[in-house]
């Protein structure tokens, strides 16, 4: 097993060891491994991610070998493992190394953990609600309550408490007890029976837990707490928090977003909700306002084309091609000139892309005006359009009275063309 110096005190940052075993890279671990007789290095485990940082050794001639230590893992039979980035040259096994953690990214991790240790316990202490899991991701902390939900004033009020003991910079101590004493100690957790012997780790008066973890020396350098999103999961609910360094790079982020957001409606930050929520509210006045004119445009060029064509065959065939509006505008123009009360059929087109074309008549339902035979009735729409675009390699279809389609996206094929083709179609 390997000798962990982080359990005696996670100051240790740099020390000296034994190179135990190496392994080259493999097929199946393309990167190279080592074992050390002792080590700083934390591995992933008990939801703490792993150390990083460098290992040194005296390569002969070529003089001192930095290898960077990229991952740190916990092996079955307890000895850490350390995976190298890709490297030229390894230590031989019995050679003496020097090892040195990258300091900051250690310190952040410990106050995620300390800071955890103290939430989940200020959880317990105010609500009952006991942890189940601890997660470390790159840029933000969850634990799991066994709760079914966790209301925003317990939110604030746990991070209240979890606070108010970071502020009093309790004592966090490490010791060693039996499992029989830790049974009559009253630890929030007691871990699975596998060793005799346990690390406890104690936020003065306030939480004991057995962890292997590494922690802060008291509860001050955890820096603030932030409690952040928290969600229904299997097991309970999900509490999102940051601690620490993490906790100030987040609140930077948060701020300089709020900020960009805010400097956009010339707002004070406090004041972007309301002003996005106005916002909606004017597009949404200005979306309803604007369809209502086009609507109000739409019939009235309708009905002035309806007036302007002569009546054949009982009915008006009215062509429009739109160079400047979208096929949105040709659809409701042609429902206005089919819908106006005088049987109609209405051949429209957009050239706006992607050019579509709409045919439409008055539903045979609407009784018409009769100068002989059954006006309205004499085309179908739907196979009309077909017809045309068929031509041209283009999609569509409807029913009788109605149809819509398009010409292939970037074609030079002119809408006016198709319209003059299907108006012909009638019209013969
Ligand atoms: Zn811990």
């Amino acid at each position: 097993m390997t000798k962990r110096l982080y359990y005696d005190s996670s100051e240790i940052h740099e020390f000296d060891s034994v190179v135990e075993a190496v392994t080259p890279p493999s097929p199946e671990q393309s990167r190279p491994a080592v074992i050390l007789r002792e080590t700083a290095f934390y591995p992933t485990s008990g939801g703490q991610v792993h150390d990083t940082g460098w290992l040194t050794f005296d390569g002969g001639g070529r003089g001192a070998e930095r290898l960077r230590v990229a991952e740190v893992a916990d092996a079955e039979d307890g000895r850490i493992v350390h995976y190298l980035e890709a490297t030229a040259k390894l230590p031989p096994a019995g050679a003496a190394v020097h090892g040195s953690i990258d300091p900051e990214r250690r310190r952040e991790h410990m106050q995620q953990h300390t800071g955890q240790h103290v939430l989940s316990a200020a959880f317990i202490e105010l609500y009952q609600m006991p942890t189940v899991s601890f997660h470390m991701a790159d840029d933000y902390c969850s634990i799991d309550l066994a709760t079914p939900a966790v209301s925003p004033a317990q939110i604030v009020g746990a991070e209240k408490r979890a606070n108010e003991i970071v502020f009093e910079n309790r004592p966090v101590r490490v010791r060693y007890v039996s499992r029989a004493e830790a049974e009559k100690l009253g630890l929030r957790k007691l871990p699975p029976a596998e060793r005799d012997e346990l690390r406890l780790i104690e936020v003065a008066d306030f939480d004991l837990s057995a962890c292997g973890g590494t922690h802060v020396g008291a509860s001050g350098q955890i820096g603030s707490i932030i409690l952040r999103k928290s969600e229904r999961v299997r097991q309970g609910t999900r509490v999102e928090f940051v601690c620490g360094d993490r906790a100030v790079r987040l609140a930077r982020r948060d701020y300089t977003a709020l900020s960009e957001a805010a400097a956009l409606f010339s707002a004070k930050l406090w004041d972007v909700p309301e002003q996005i929520r106005k916002g909606f509210e004017e597009s949404k006045l200005l979306r309803k306002q604007r369809d209502d004119a086009l609507d109000e445009l739409a019939e009235l060029m309708a009905l002035a084309a309806l007036h302007s064509q002569p009546e054949t065959n009982g009915r008006k065939i009215v062509v429009r091609a739109f160079s400047d509006r979208d096929i949105g505008f040709a659809k409701l123009f042609a429902q206005k000139v089919t819908r106006a009360g005088t049987p109609a059929i209405a051949l429209v087109a957009s050239a706006v892309d992607p050019p579509g074309l709409i045919f439409a008549q008055t539903s045979s339902q609407i009784p018409a005006q009769t100068s002989g035979g059954a006006p309205g009735s004499a085309a179908d729409m739907g196979a009309l359009l077909k017809q045309v675009l068929s031509s041209v390699g283009g999609r569509g279809g409807g029913s009788r009275d109605f149809a819509q389609g398009g010409v292939p996206a970037g074609s030079n094929i002119k809408v006016e063309r198709l319209l003059q083709q299907a108006a012909g179609t009638i019209g013969s």
